[in-house]
């Protein structure tokens, strides 16, 4: 956009999309205008951030004279609000591709959504989409931002706009590093001009910034930082305040962890494990919102090294000593200490979850009913802490009620001395697992049975191998060590023939046929051969359009049940239409277990036999 200059003033048009997402905001009606402050302060505490790290990473671009602070100045007056902060400031470059740029499609698109739902727009949503500082237009018509960036030989600039089409840019005059910003105050907004107004404002959303906040004079916030106190000196509600402050959640945590350790790396963390999963957990390009700080100085807000990807639920912040401060980051992150915290960190939430999991089972419940599915990965990932993770799964099971789940160890406790393995079923819902045939003789017997509901249990399942030395093995795996059925069901001679008959007639189309030692009521049903894939997982993986191995598999049938009975008697009554029967049971059970590749066929014979069995 080739800037239209009058004397030193340019003038610059905000893009298409950046000129809608103004409009919106302008324009619409919104709950909480006053998160606008805690904005425009986040953005200033950002800035002294940076200002700090720089300094003291020896970039000798600062100037160590000026005192972090920000200072809030209402004139009730001119109807304006001035927001000043000993900062970084901007250059020239960042007033335009920082303040003049920002909106993305999806910022876009979630207030158009938000608005026309009619209702009026929380603010409070605004912030979480990187168009903080433009929240200020929900209060002002224009404004001012005049600053200098903390470089050597930096110049002053004032950048202006009315939140229209266009914003300025010209030379200013300015004595320091920092940014000051000047908001010319709506009518409906002359609140925010008031002292006693702001001062709630900031108590509320931003007491715990690090940097002093200043109003009339008067510092407003609490600055020191809340996990350097020990752990006697910080209140419940002290706590909770720190928490919505960090999270914007205001609801009570699930739980805390207030640490201070010394020993081969000193850190002092204060975490918490929300009530509720934050939205985007499950997202790729999920925030953590895990603050590192070295030793009080702020590093970076999303420290992913810190904790395993299976336990980024957790938030709060860590403050090391030990770590070397270092221009880049990158350094800072790879340190020797990082790796240390982490292994000490992820202990310290095991240990919390393991307490909950053994004092108090409702809490680990809800831990397990928000964050299971994420936990669960953990077992793919984390080898060293193998065995503590393994106590701490949750299943349901076919002895635990609805809702209801059970442990590994529980299972294992309750397990008949002569049971060989830790028998489990893959199923897309409780209903679904049992429906399966398979399940017959373990409800019988009543033997326990894990249900694996969860879509990533598909994904663990081959990390959770055995549990005390007993193998997990799927209810509908072949080689299973079943009891046979204790008397007979047919004479040899005839077991052996309708054997052979089934095997003949479906020749190549299966594994094996053989009598079913699972089965109470079904007639029929497929298994596994010994070593083969899971046949949940073998529908999940042509689900995902992946080339599954075909196993060809074992048809079980129940000797007991009246078919076979009635069939073995009749084999060679040339009425009886034995081998339409036996296709019939077989692509039956292929429809239950979801392999029936053609419908129609069977359908058509089913047709077939109901007509001879309707006949005259
Ligand atoms: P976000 O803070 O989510 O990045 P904003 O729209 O609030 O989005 O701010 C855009 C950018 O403008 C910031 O990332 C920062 O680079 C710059 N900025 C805003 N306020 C200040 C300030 N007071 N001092 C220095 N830079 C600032």
């Amino acid at each position: 956009m080739p800037p239209e200059t009058t004397e030193q003033s340019q003038e610059y048009a905000y893009k298409a999309e950046m000129k809608q997402l103004l409009h919106l905001i302008v324009h619409s009606l919104y709950t909480h205008p006053e998160v606008f402050l805690r904005e425009l302060i986040s953005n200033a505490s950002d800035a002294l951030n940076k200002a700090r790290f720089f300094e003291l990473t020896g970039d000798g671009a600062t100037d160590p004279s000026v005192e972090p602070r920000i200072t809030i100045t209402p004139d009730a007056e001119a109807k304006t609000l001035t927001i000043e902060d000993t900062g970084i400031g901007m250059t020239h470059d960042d007033l335009v591709a920082r303040i003049g740029t920002v909106a993305s499609s999806g910022t876009l698109d979630f207030i158009e959504q938000q608005r026309q739902s009619g209702k009026p727009l929380d603010a409070n949503l605004i912030g979480q989409f990187g168009v903080g500082f433009y929240s200020a237009f929900m209060v002002a018509d224009e404004i001012v931002v005049e600053t200098r960036h903390a470089a050597p030989g930096s110049a002053a600039y004032r950048w202006r706009s009315r939140g229209e089409g266009t914003y300025t840019i010209e030379p200013a005059e300015r004595a320091t590093r920092g940014a000051t910003i000047t908001l010319h105050l709506k009518p409906d907004a002359e609140e925010f001009a008031q002292e006693y107004r702001l001062k709630q404002i900031v108590r509320k959303y931003s007491n715990f910034v690090d940097f002093p906040i200043y109003i009339g004079g008067e510092q407003v916030n609490t600055v020191k930082a809340l996990w350097q106190k020990s752990r006697a000196e910080v209140t419940d509600e002290e706590r909770q305040a720190f928490y919505t402050f960090l999270t914007g959640d205001p609801a009570e945590p699930l739980g805390h962890l207030h640490l201070s350790l010394e020993g081969r790396v000193n850190f002092r963390a204060l975490l918490f494990v929300p009530a509720t999963a934050p939205p985007g957990l499950f997202r790729e390009d999920f925030r953590r919102n895990l603050h590192l700080y070295a030793n009080n100085v702020f590093i970076q807000d999303d420290a992913d090294e810190l904790l395993p990807e299976y336990l980024r639920f957790v938030r709060g912040v860590v403050d090391s000593e030990d770590l070397p401060l270092n221009v880049s980051r990158e350094v800072t992150q790879a340190s020797p200490a990082m790796a240390r915290m982490r292994t000490a960190l992820t202990g310290r939430v095991l240990d919390l979850l393991e307490e909950w999991a053994r004092a108090d089972a409702e809490k680990y419940t809800a831990f397990f009913e928000q964050y299971g599915a994420l936990f669960k990965l953990g077992l793919g990932a984390d080898f060293t802490n193998r065995e503590r993770l393994l106590e701490l799964l949750r299943f349901p099971s076919s002895r635990t009620p609805e809702g209801a789940y059970t442990s590994l160890a529980a299972y294992a406790a309750a397990m008949p001395a002569d049971q060989p393995d830790i028998y489990y079923v893959l199923a897309d819902h409780r209903e679904a697992a049992e429906r399966l045939p398979a399940l017959e003789y373990f409800k019988q017997r009543n033997l326990e049975v894990l249900y694996l509901l969860d879509p990533v249990d598909a994904f663990i399942l081959p990390y959770l191998g055995t549990y005390q030395d007993k193998t997990l093995k799927s209810i509908e795996q072949a080689d299973l060590k079943l009891e046979e059925p204790a008397q007979e069901a047919l004479p040899e001679a005839q077991r052996t023939a309708l054997l052979a008959r089934f095997k003949a007639v479906l020749g190549d189309a299966v594994a094996d046929v053989t009598a079913s030692p699972r089965l109470v009521q079904s007639a029929a049903t497929l298994v596994v051969p010994g070593g083969g894939l899971d046949p949940h997982l073998e529908r999940m993986m042509k689900a995902f359009g992946q080339e599954a191995p075909v196993s060809k598999k074992v048809l079980e049938v129940n000797l007991g049940h009246p078919l076979m009975q009635q069939l073995a008697a009749r084999l060679d009554a040339p009425e009886a239409p034995v081998d339409d029967v036996i296709r019939q049971v077989h692509e039956g059970a292929q429809l239950l277990d979801g392999s029936l590749a053609q419908p129609a066929a069977y359908v058509e014979r089913m047709t077939d036999l109901l007509v001879r069995l309707t006949r005259a």
